[in-house]
């Protein structure tokens, strides 16, 4: 199915119901023929929330006062072993920014034990590193990388940064460059219903994803914070859940065999965000297995979902949450990008 931008926006814009069932159900019909009824699931742990960077709508951003952790060894390798244990096959390390080189080393050291000990699937999402840095992490054993570029437009990408050299769009699209070059599985991804955001905002932003031939989305509505600076600009365009569900939908129809994420965001507009998200085009859930104690200082935004929960309670409700929809969990299995493969034609 081709879709001209034209219809994009269209979609981005109906109200009919009609109409965004059918969306959906297109986007459904297309991702079991990819993947059958399987959802391939990577367990995140958010090992550490120290940010050297103060993107304007993040819980996380430096000049915030929030309780800074960073995991041990030790307990990052309990997660990764529960991982293991429960069959999720992957896992992602996300963290705030930091570009020093004992937080390289450790990076390192960890990845390297996870492979060897577990063999698990490895997405990371550290932010913007240093070309050499990211090289070094995938020899480690990172193959897959999450960056969003936030938003493709560039005046807006302005508008959600601080304007200095650390935060600026072409370091972004550097970063994403650098990660294709040297091998990794890409996958990018925008925040939903921005303040200043408009529907042909996010029609370009399918169509980057489609020029820039990612492998892997994450994509999920914007939850304004009212810590941070952006909040005091209200977003133009209503019903962002939708709007995420319908961009979910969208991309897997124009892109086709890239991984796309449900992401924990849909969950605080509504409770059944995810799987509604596995019913539009989805076929990736990342269950939060950062321990419960800290789960209360990674808050990107108020009211995340999962904070008081433990990772065994997390995996029986995802777990229960699939069967619903009859879809299941593609167990002991890296759930690579299929995308990738076909563009690297490996
Ligand atoms: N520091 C890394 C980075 O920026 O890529 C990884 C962690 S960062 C918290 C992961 C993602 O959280 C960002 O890419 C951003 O899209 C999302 N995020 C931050 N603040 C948000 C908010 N208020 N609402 C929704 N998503 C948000
Ligand atoms: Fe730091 Fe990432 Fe939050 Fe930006 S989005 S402030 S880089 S954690």
């Amino acid at each position: 199915m081709s879709i001209s931008k034209k219809k994009i926006i269209h979609y981005l814009s109906t109200t009919s119901k009609g109409e965004i069932n059918k969306l959906f159900s297109k986007a459904n019909a297309l991702t079991e023929k990819l993947y059958q009824n399987k959802i391939h699931f990577r367990g995140i742990i958010e090992f550490s929330n120290i940010c050297e960077k103060n993107c304007c709508y993040c819980g996380l951003r430096k000049d915030l006062k929030i309780d800074r952790y960073q995991m041990t060894k030790e307990d990052i390798l309990k997660c990764a072993k529960f991982c293991s244990d429960m069959g999720y096959g992957s896992i992602v390390l996300q963290s705030g920014e930091l570009t020093t080189d004992k937080r390289l080393e450790f990076l390192i050291n960890i990845i390297s034990t996870i492979k060897k000990k577990y063999n698990l699937g490895m997405t990371l999402s550290l932010g913007e590193l240093p070309k050499e840095s990211l090289k070094e992490l995938f020899k480690a054993g990172g193959h897959r990388y999450l960056l969003r570029i936030e938003t493709s437009n560039e005046k807006l990408y302005k508008k959600l940064h601080p304007n200095d050299k650390n935060h600026s769009f072409q370091n972004r699209l550097n970063a994403l460059e650098n990660l294709k070059s040297l091998g990794y599985q890409v996958g990018t991804g925008v925040m939903i219903g921005l303040p200043f955001q408009t529907y042909e905002d996010l029609a370009n932003d399918i169509l980057f994803f489609k020029d820039f031939d990612v492998d892997m989305l994450g994509m999920g509505p914007y939850v304004p914070h009212p810590k941070t600076p952006l909040y005091k600009s209200p977003p133009i365009l209503k019903d962002n859940f939708t709007l995420s569900l319908k961009m979910v939908a969208l991309s897997r129809l124009v892109l086709k065999d890239v991984n796309i994420a449900a992401t924990t965001a849909l969950q605080v507009f509504d409770k059944q965000g995810r799987e509604k998200a596995l019913l539009a085009g989805a076929n990736i859930l990342m269950p939060i297995v950062t321990p419960t104690d800290l789960r209360k200082n990674y808050l990107i935004y108020p009211d995340k979902p999962c904070v008081e929960d433990t990772k065994e309670k997390c995996f029986n409700c995802i777990t229960g949450r699939l069967k619903s929809i009859k879809k299941e969990m593609g167990q002991n299995n890296w759930g690579d990008s299929k995308h990738f493969y076909r563009r690297t034609k490996k």
